[in-house]
């Protein structure tokens, strides 16, 4: 990579704390090495209070960018110059973009699953949502489905103080004119819940219930009979790569290539950044191989692509 630097070499980081297991520089440099870019990434530790600060030596140093991990996302918000539709509603950043030195704030988080779909060949467009959980990435999820153009989008949750901030932001956006029809309900509202998920296009599992180990062997969706060929289900988890969600939906009638679990996310919503900084397609079949190979020399690729705060 020394190579690669210059006198005219741009810096771009990741913001956040902890930090130094973050494989964000090796993915992001990996693909800078790719098309020959003039930019290097590191990872700097970071936290809330350091946050004004580090976007002070972001203009100072003329950055390119940043990501943003935790605890940081909402206290960047709070100092961009601009946010993009999906960040100001969300309300947290993932990725900053230094043109000339304003600063504009986006979040990828939810495009991980946007575009993790559509490389499975499946699309939100026109389809109605069912989205589990109203956490940090459910709401990115929730967003950018509204925002990229599902018909609706129906929000369960467990808590009743979660649920009402899923839907202050989605009566925002209802009023800013985005068409998605949105709805919110509690998870113990079950008969509801199945009944939506048998009329539903695409049922997205963005809670932690599945994930292992405190959850593994669960699922928030009780009913075998919703289940039906046409469903696609996507779970965030990864860990275990099939959920009990996804064996409930293969044993259940729905296809093998309609059920998705949340692997390719955190490269997806990568890939997102990665346009935002440089304009270019990040070339997920390369980088693809280039972590299967780390992962067969013992590397664990998923564990090193940790941007987005794993809660358990
Ligand atoms: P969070 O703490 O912000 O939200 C957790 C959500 O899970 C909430 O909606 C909560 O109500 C729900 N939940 C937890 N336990 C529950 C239970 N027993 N019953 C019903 N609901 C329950 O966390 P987050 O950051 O939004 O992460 C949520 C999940 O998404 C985690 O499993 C995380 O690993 C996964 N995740 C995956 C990726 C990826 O790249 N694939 C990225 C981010 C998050």
């Amino acid at each position: 990579m020394d190579t690669r630097i210059s006198g005219k070499t741009r810096l771009l980081g990741v913001f956040g704390t902890p930090i130094k297991h973050s494989g964000s520089p090796v993915m992001y440099n990996f693909c800078f090495n790719y098309y020959g870019l003039d930019c290097a990434y590191l990872a700097f530790d970071c936290d809330e209070s350091q946050v004004k600060d580090s976007l002070a030596a972001m203009r100072r140093l003329n950055m390119r960018g940043a990501n943003v991990t935790m605890p940081c996302k909402q206290e960047v918000a709070r100092n961009m110059d601009q946010l993009s539709p999906a960040a100001k509603f969300v309300g947290a950043v993932n990725t900053i973009v230094n043109d000339n030195g304003v600063l504009t704030g986006h979040i990828t988080d939810g495009m991980g699953v946007v575009l993790d779909l559509q490389d499975h060949g499946k699309t939100i467009v026109d389809k109605n949502v069912v989205l589990l959980g109203a956490g940090g990435a459910a709401t990115a999820i929730m967003v950018q489905c509204a925002l990229d153009g599902a018909k609706s989008m129906t929000v369960f949750n467990r808590g009743e103080e979660g649920l009402a901030k899923a839907r202050e932001i989605g009566d925002k956006m209802m009023a800013d004119g985005v068409s998605c029809k949105m709805e919110f309900h509690l998870l113990s509202e079950t008969e509801l819940l199945h009944d939506v998920i048998r009329k539903a296009d695409v049922l997205i599992n963005a809670t932690s219930v599945g994930m292992s180990p405190k959850h593994e062997g669960k699922s928030l969706v009780t009913d075998m009979t919703v289940f039906h060929e046409d469903l696609v289900v996507y779970d965030v988890i990864y860990n275990p790569l099939v959920t009990k969600l996804m064996s409930d939906a293969l044993a259940n009638g729905c296809k093998e290539e309609n059920v998705i679990g949340g692997k390719g996310m955190l490269l997806w919503q990568g890939a997102g950044a990665f346009k935002l900084y440089s304009g270019l397609d990040m070339p997920a079949q390369e980088l693809k191989e280039f972590l299967a190979k780390r992962e067969a020399e013992g590397i664990d690729p998923l564990q090193d692509l940790s941007l987005i705060h794993i809660s358990e």
